[in-house]
């Protein structure tokens, strides 16, 4: 197992579009068991296998507290079968975008289609930070980032702000 390192914005890798995964096979599983050692380690509650670099349709989630036992998640090829008109408003974050929060207005509920690690489907319904969590992940699957629904001026600045950090970081 190993910690993977994490792609940040504005890497281009994060407007990817990922593949369905074929079969579950060892290496996906070992994947998904790094993403969640990556994903706690960071730490944050969710990612998306392209944050790590890798173009296919995983999420893992885990939403418990620090001080309560791990719950992790695994969805892979989700999909959102249903959401509500009804919204909310969540402030979000991204491990790709550290230490940047805005409020994103998103359907309040969602149904989630998802094979599980044995291969099964299932589906869940999903509110609150979870139905957000999802969401804003199943959104990475297809290239889209959290700051897209920003006003552009806000979109504009987080993005040179962290083209300027990637520069410096380069010419260091
Ligand atoms: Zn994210």
């Amino acid at each position: 197992m190993a910690i993977r390192p994490l792609v940040i914005l504005p890497d281009s890798v994060l407007r990817q579009v990922s593949d369905p995964v074929q079969a579950i096979t060892p290496e996906i599983k070992t994947l998904a068991a790094e993403m969640l050692e990556t994903m706690y380690d960071a730490p944050g509650i969710g990612l998306a296998a392209i944050q790590v670099g890798v173009p296919k349709r995983i999420v893992t989630i885990d939403l418990a507290k620090q001080d309560e036992e791990k719950q992790p998640m695994v969805f892979v090829n989700p999909e959102v079968t249903w959401s509500s008109d009804e919204t909310s408003i969540h402030e979000e974050g991204c491990l790709s975008i550290p230490e940047y929060y805005e409020e994103v207005e998103r359907p309040a509920r969602v149904k989630v289609r998802y094979l599980d690690l044995d291969g099964k489907q299932q589906e869940v319904e999903a509110e609150g930070l979870l139905a957000t969590c999802l969401q804003h992940e199943i959104d990475h699957l297809n290239g889209v980032l959290f700051i897209d629904y920003l006003s552009r001026l806000k979109r504009e600045r987080v993005t040179k702000r962290f083209a300027k950090a990637a520069r410096r970081e380069s010419a260091a």
